[in-house]
């Protein structure tokens, strides 16, 4: 990390003296170089994560070069604020400039689409990075490090090391010549971040973990609602910090629905993550799909339903795969709001279903988790979804639709999910220090 961190501050004054055309063209470059070998890296993603190597081939690694060339474009187009005071005869403007080193930290659920949301800006504000990907899954990664200097990427500019969280991640966050971390990832790490960069007053972008809602009430189109909440709740595992886990279903289609989600959520095949007709490959670790497991067998115990998955149906998987850490899309009713199915992230093929009488009752329902990340919203009625959108605590609201991502707009959690948004305009200013002059004429 202290070689990282020298390295990038050695980098900093030469690449933020260049403009932003001429970083863009590198970006764009570095995009064009991953999108050549997106099989390979898709394959890699899949592999090293257990993701399935379609979800790897369609959503990873077109995200992580479709991050390098929105922020190649949209550095292009930000214009900095002017104001007039003719009575004074003064003229206000504000400019903007980079930060220095940015220290950036991912998990590994989204491996290179995670880290590339943050490389990607960082670099076209003019900052040059040290960045950490998780240390269990590292290898897209790396393998983007090979294709730096092919970009024409300057030594220096962006720096990975890899490592642990307890001693690479901390070392960066503690890093006096760091002062500004990017760190997304679950909020019990957030929490120490936070505390071990107090010190140094650093800025600080965190993106967290959820417990998310779907509300769908009786004049919901289930035709769409039922697949695209199955796939909220289970695609990559589950293990996508916008992923559904609780789902509130207005009580006059209550029966219909469960009845329908299951029978849907049973076609998702599990099984060899390489096999491109997988829905649900393995988890990431044995660790997390013990933890997993746990939940459901305390759901059981405090009386849910467990009407389809985990401990229910069988799972069979290919001779090559038994030993793998992988898990059936499991569905759970009949849970109580207090119960840490219903509070905690569980981050596994796990969603719970119950129901609910009145849009009143389901708004207090929904908001009663610590978290505040991202909600679905169904119904056919234009006036209620807004005033449901309007008063849920979410940074993301989707109605009638999920996942469905314009990177020009806000993304982020409030309450326990984070602190900060990125996106165009967020992440510019996040990696810009923002300066205001006033000349007297
Ligand atoms: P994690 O917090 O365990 O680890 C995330 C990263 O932080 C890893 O690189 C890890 O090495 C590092 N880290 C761990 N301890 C550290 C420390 N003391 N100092 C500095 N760095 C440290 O999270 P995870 O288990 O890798 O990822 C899953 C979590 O990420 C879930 O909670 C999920 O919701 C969240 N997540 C959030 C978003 C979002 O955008 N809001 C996106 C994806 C994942």
């Amino acid at each position: 990390v202290e070689a990282a961190v020298k390295a990038a501050k050695d980098a900093f004054p030469i690449w933020s003296s260049k403009s932003p055309l001429e970083r863009s063209q590198i970006l764009n470059k570095l995009a064009d170089l991953i999108e050549h070998d997106l099989e390979a890296f898709a394959q890699a993603e899949s592999k090293d994560q257990g993701k399935t190597i379609t979800f790897a081939r369609t959503v990873d690694i077109p995200r992580a070069v479709h991050n390098f060339r929105f922020f190649a474009s949209s550095i292009l187009h930000h214009v900095t604020e002017c104001t007039e005071m003719p009575t004074m005869g003064c003229v206000h403007y504000t400019s903007r400039a980079p930060v220095g080193v940015a220290g950036l930290i991912s998990p590994w659920n989204l491996p290179l689409y995670l880290l590339t949301w943050k490389i990607a800006p960082a670099i076209a504000c003019g900052n040059t990075v040290v960045a950490k990907p998780s240390e269990m899954t590292s290898v897209t990664a790396w393998m983007m490090c090979k294709l730096l200097e092919k970009a024409g990427v300057p030594p220096g500019v962006v720096n990975v090391v890899f490592g642990t969280g307890a001693k690479a991640g901390e070392a960066l966050v503690c890093h006096p010549d760091v002062p500004l971390i990017s760190f997304t990832g679950s909020t019990l790490t957030a929490q120490r971040i936070t505390e071990k960069s107090a010190p140094h007053c650093k800025r600080l972008s965190l993106e967290l973990g959820g417990k998310n809602p779907a509300i769908i009430f009786d004049d919901a189109d289930l035709s769409q609602c039922i697949p695209t909440t199955v796939r909220s709740s289970f695609a990559n595992q589950g293990e996508i910090c916008l992923c559904t886990s609780r789902i509130f279903v207005q009580r006059g289609i209550y029966s219909e629905f469960l009845k329908r989600f299951v029978a849907e959520a049973k076609k998702w095949k599990t099984g060899n993550p390489s096999d491109p007709t997988s829905d649900v490959g393995a988890l990431i670790s044995k660790e997390h799909l013990e933890k997993v497991r746990t939940y459901v067998k305390k759901a059981q115990a405090e009386g849910a339903r467990v009407l389809c998955g985990e401990g229910v149906d069988p799972l069979a998987l290919p001779p090559g795969n038994q030993k793998g850490y992988f898990m059936l899309p499991t569905v759970i009713a009949e849970v109580k709001d207090e119960s840490c199915c219903m509070q905690e992230e569980i981050f596994g093929p796990v969603t719970c279903v119950v129901a609910f009488d009145t849009e009143e009752e389901v708004i207090r329902r929904a908001n009663g988790v610590k978290y505040g990340l991202a909600a679905t919203v169904w119904s056919g009625n234009v006036g209620r979804v807004h005033r449901v959108a309007h008063r849920l605590q979410s940074g993301l609201v989707w109605t009638n639709c999920w996942l469905v991502r314009d990177l020009n707009l806000p993304f982020g959690g409030m309450k326990a999910s984070g602190i900060g948004r990125e996106g165009a305009k967020d992440s510019y200013e996040f990696f810009t220090e923002v300066k205001t002059i006033t000349i007297k004429h």
